[in-house]
């Protein structure tokens, strides 16, 4: 036998390797061992058949929250991973210091999906909703080094939330010390705005290239877009200086008004993320593929999202070893259909959008194995939906 599973028939799209068509991919060992456009039968011990499916590299979402069980946003990863073909999940900030350890044995060590993390500049990072930065005393710099040291593997870069539910009247100094620690471990920061103060404005003068800036698409006042429309000259600066910008949808980061205007005006993110917690997933956002049907409906064509959903943020990340199907990687691998009807999508503030296409996961590999379906956990009882977001 050549491979353990053959995945027949498929309409590959993997624009970070430049792969696309009809192809056949053949997996031995839980890796890619090849990729051609017809693959003799007999040769695998099993095999899986994707006719009339779009084949992608398992999607690499930036942007998710799962400590589940010890702080207010975290989800579990690997029942929805199971469900959407997301196979490398990046938390984004949930643990600090104080809570890493467990975060590693309890999350990383756990999941089937592969995990990593941006530690959060706070040792206490997201274990409650807000304020995680109102007590400096929290930004202990030199443990966190240590713990960053200790976890190279998976510490990925530094995540720091910054506007007014976080801060609480010590306005910048925390995203200073997050900018210091990043610099010292030399790792990518990923800022997250919304409601100043501090003002976007503010807070660019401490972004640095390589830099990531999470809900890009927020339509609270620390918005990128001028009043006008017209994208806000400091943050067109920054960003042709190579800061990254990602999208974060979540419960309150992702305004049709601004992605609209940005994706007119040929300014499409670098990166689609979910920001995947226990509000979140329980709508408007729901999910990694439905975030991307709002782009494809909003005329992003499916090669760029799915780029903006593997390579991209792979390479933000500086982790280019995974999110793709050449030949060497682990097999993650997701299969969609891409669904034509009438569906309505809707933003943060519940705007709709009627849509002609949806982005459905039919199977997820995580290194050569399907993921089963698991049983989700049941939400958390502060896990309420805002007023307006909540089903009528
Ligand atoms: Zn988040």
């Amino acid at each position: 036998m050549d491979f353990d599973l053959v995945i027949r028939g498929g309409e590959i799209v993997d624009p970070g390797s430049r792969l696309q068509g009809r192809m056949d991919i053949g997996i031995r060992d839980g890796k890619i061992a090849v990729v051609a456009p017809s693959l003799p039968l007999g040769g695998s011990r099993s095999t899986l058949d994707a006719t009339g499916l779009v084949v992608t590299p398992g999607l690499f979402d930036l942007h998710t929250h799962i400590y589940w069980g010890t702080t207010y946003w975290g989800i579990e990863p690997d029942p929805i991973a199971a469900r959407t073909g997301v196979t490398t999940w990046l938390d984004a900030g949930t643990a600090g210091s104080y809570c890493f350890p467990g975060f590693r044995r309890y999350v990383v060590e756990k999941s089937q999906a592969r995990v990593f993390a941006f530690l959060n500049v706070s040792s206490i990072g997201l274990i409650a909703p807000t304020y995680e930065l109102a007590n400096l005393d929290y930004c202990d710099l030199g443990l966190a080094r240590q713990i960053v040291d200790a976890n190279r593997d998976i510490v990925l870069g530094i995540k720091t939330r910054i506007d007014v539910n976080t801060t609480r009247g010590v306005g910048l100094e925390p995203l200073r010390l997050a900018r210091k620690l990043a610099d010292d471990v030399a790792l990518p920061l990923m800022v997250h705005i919304g409601k100043g103060p501090p003002s976007l404005k503010d807070i660019f003068t401490l972004l640095r290239p390589g830099d990531i800036l999470t809900h890009c698409f927020t339509g609270h006042d620390n918005r990128i877009l001028e009043p006008d429309g017209r994208l806000r000259e400091f943050v067109r600066h920054a960003w042709d200086g190579g800061l990254i910008l990602d999208v974060g949808h979540g419960t309150g980061s992702f305004s049709y008004e601004v992605a609209e205007q940005m994706l007119a005006a040929g300014m499409p993110p670098d990166i689609i993320s979910s920001d995947a917690h226990q509000l979140s997933i329980q709508g408007p956002m729901f999910d990694l593929p439905t975030t991307i049907s709002k782009f494809l409906n909003l005329g992003m064509s499916l090669a760029d999202a799915i780029e903006r959903t593997t390579a991209k943020p792979a390479r933000a990340v500086r982790r280019p070893d995974v999110a793709h199907l050449r030949p060497g990687a682990p097999a993650d691998v997701a299969l969609f259909a891409l669904d034509e009807g009438d569906y309505t999508f809707h933003d943060v503030f519940m705007t709709p959008r009627a849509a002609k296409v949806r982005l459905v996961n039919k199977v997820t590999l995580r290194a050569g194995k399907v993921m089963e379906p698991h049983p989700e956990q049941p939400f958390a009882p502060w896990s309420v939906l805002p007023d307006h977001q909540r089903p009528k």
